[in-house]
């Protein structure tokens, strides 16, 4: 096999200041969304800040992920930041959903506005931290040879950023090229007169497949198991739209902060699904349809908390795919049984479903006939031998811990953090875990994170973080840990909460089951992005209630077991 890797040598690096061995305030480590507006908030309260960042980039997500057909799921106009009036009344989005490569020059563009690049160290993985309990400071090891010396780190190590290889037979021996959607090369990509085989059919798959159909002699989709997708409908925006966002951003921020469970503006629905008639519920749905976009799932309260609700959503989209796709067998196999619909992360595509209807494309079920090896040229499932000239593994991530397992982190007594998570991820209110002080965790698990609008509940969580660093300062603090009784019972209410709604229920990287061996917990809080900011506000307002605060003079107020 010959894995393609990302070019590295990007200019920015050049750019980014010869950082010294030296002690910081602060260490945060990933320059994605989340450790860009860190650092920016950092900087504003004077502390100083070293970023380490493994890819050569800014943007995270959109520096790894530059698969055909990449873009964002939440509309651009949304998904982004709202932290400076200025940046969000100057940046022109092109589309309803922005492509990759805009998203990624919008990230750019926030490093150099915000002059982010001399504080980020580029090219360089953080492969350890250990808390020095007497000293009340991190030390952390770069994959460099380096050592620097921090009182905080905060992990903006991405939900979405460790891609999973799948252990497949034969994968090492393949002759032609591999890709891996979340590793995707600089260099551009031509399909054209290869036969190309797609491993997987989640939203990485979904964006791309109808692209590499466009281009590939032919294409093989290996469908294990089918997902639910409404349609993007994207267009470009005008500059009317534009205008009318931009006029209300005031509002729109607010409610997607305060009032939408997911982090997005649209409208609440005030009615369960079973509510309304059978004319009155599919004329609802058909207009969602009509209009794209993951909003879908919110046009009734109910979908996904009650099963029965649940399938009038997910018979319409099954009814969809029938009538999209011409092939009976085909459409048969593309329509979702195994999850009520939402309880996976809901793809949003361009054509997806019609691309079937191409004659150089093919859909294999490898649940009935599983791939049995990858061979030099070509892949054997069910007994048959599909030829290929070209492989790209749209075979996700290990999501939510994957990036924060991968770094040697030694807490209080010198347990590790993945000690510690071995049966699943323990934090209170996703942003510390017992026994870790200082450590913060941006959009962690037990946080609504993957389930909203991602930049919102960065944002809110850095907003927090930045206060709360900012307080221990005033109040000469020198360190701070979540309690674990604090932690145990907001551990409990993640899933209780979980196990209200029809999400356990999915096989999904929500709960951990698509890595074998990694505890089925799910991961993020479904409580709504309102409330849990609601939450945390409280906690601060009480003195961070629920987090030991250690200062000097004083002895620690809990002991960690
Ligand atoms: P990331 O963007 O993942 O950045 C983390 C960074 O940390 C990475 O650059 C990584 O290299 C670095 N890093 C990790 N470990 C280390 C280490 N040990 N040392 C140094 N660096 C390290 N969310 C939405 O809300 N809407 C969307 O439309 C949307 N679309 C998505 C599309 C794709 C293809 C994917 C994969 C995810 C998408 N997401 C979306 C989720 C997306 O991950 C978040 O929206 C957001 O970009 C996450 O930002 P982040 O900074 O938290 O993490
Ligand atoms: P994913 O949703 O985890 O999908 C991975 C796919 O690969 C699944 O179909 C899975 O099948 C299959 N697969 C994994 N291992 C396999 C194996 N060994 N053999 C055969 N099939 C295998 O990953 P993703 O598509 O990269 O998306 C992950 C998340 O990233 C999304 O849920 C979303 O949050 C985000 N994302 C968003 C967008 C967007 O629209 N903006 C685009 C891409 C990604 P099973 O389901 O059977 O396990």
């Amino acid at each position: 096999m010959s894995a393609v890797q990302p070019v590295s040598g990007s200019s920015q690096s050049a750019t980014s200041q010869a950082y010294d061995s030296r002690a910081y305030d602060v260490v945060v480590v990933g320059a994605g969304f989340a450790g860009m507006y860190m650092l920016h908030r950092l900087r504003g309260l004077r502390m100083t800040a070293r970023v380490f960042e493994q890819g050569d980039g800014v943007g995270g997500t959109w520096y790894w992920n530059r698969y055909p057909g990449a873009r964002c799921d939440v509309e651009s106009m949304q998904y982004s930041y709202s932290f400076s009036d200025e940046l969000q009344q100057e940046w022109d989005w092109s589309e309803r959903y922005a492509p990759q490569p805009e998203i990624l020059k919008y990230a750019n563009h926030v490093a150099d506005r915000f002059n982010l690049r001399p504080d980020i160290q580029f090219h360089t993985r953080v492969e350890s931290a250990v808390f020095d309990e007497t000293a009340n400071r991190w030390s952390v090891t770069t994959s460099d040879g380096k050592a620097v010396t921090a009182k905080f780190v905060v992990l903006a190590t991405g939900c979405l950023s460790n891609a999973r290889m799948p252990d497949i037979k034969g994968l090492a021996g393949f002759k032609g090229q591999v890709y891996h959607t979340g590793n995707w090369p600089h260099a551009p990509v031509d399909f054209t007169g290869l036969r190309v085989g797609v491993i997987g059919t989640g939203s990485s798959a979904i964006q791309s497949v109808p692209v590499i159909a466009e281009q590939a002699t032919h294409l093989t989709v290996f469908q294990r198991t089918a997902n639910f997708s409404i349609p993007a409908r994207n267009a470009p925006l005008s500059a009317d739209e534009r205008e009318r966002f931009r006029k209300n951003y005031p509002e729109i921020r607010r409610f997607a902060r305060e009032e939408a469970r997911n982090g997005i503006y649209t409208e609440l629905p005030d009615r369960g699904a079973l509510d309304d008639g059978d004319n009155e519920r599919r004329s609802k749905y058909e207009a969602r349809w009509q209009r794209g976009g993951l909003t879908f799932m919110s046009v009734y309260n109910n979908l996904a908390l009650d099963k029965a609700a649940n399938d009038t959503a997910a018979d319409f989209v099954r009814a969809k795919i029938a009538q999209i796709v011409k092939d009976p067998d085909t459409a048969r196999l593309l329509q979702p049984n195994s999850h009520p619909i939402g309880t996976k992360r809901i793809c949003i595509d361009t054509d997806y479903f019609a691309t079937f209807n191409r004659p150089n494309v093919t859909l294999v079920d490898i649940k009935s006939n599983p791939i049995e090896e990858i061979l030099p040229h070509g892949l054997r499932a069910g007994g048959k031998d599909y030829e290929i000239d070209a492989l790209v593994l749209a075979t996700g991530f290990d999501a939510m811990t994957g990036s924060v397992a991968k770094i040697e982190i030694h807490g209080r007594n010198g347990q590790t953090l993945n000690q510690k998570w071995a049966e699943g991820p323990k934090t209170y209110l996703g942003l510390m875990s017992a026994g870790f002080p200082n450590l913060f965790i941006i959009t962690g698990p037990g946080s609504p994170s993957v389930l909203s609008n991602m930049i919102v509940s960065i944002e809110q969580h850095v907003d927090w973080i930045a206060d709360c660093v900012a307080y221990m300062r005033a109040h000469g603090f020198e360190a701070m840990e979540a309690e674990r009784e604090a932690e145990d019972k907001w551990v409990a209410h993640v899933n209780e909460v979980a196990a209200t709604t029809l999400y356990p229920q999915a096989n999904s990287w929500y709960m951990g089951a698509n890595i074998p061996g990694k505890p089925r917990i799910f991961m993020p809080y479904i409580g709504g992005v309102g409330p849990y900011r609601q939450i945390c506000n409280d906690v601060a307002a009480e003195g961070y209630e629920g987090f030991a605060m250690i200062s000097a003079e004083q002895p620690r107020k809990m002991v960690a077991s």
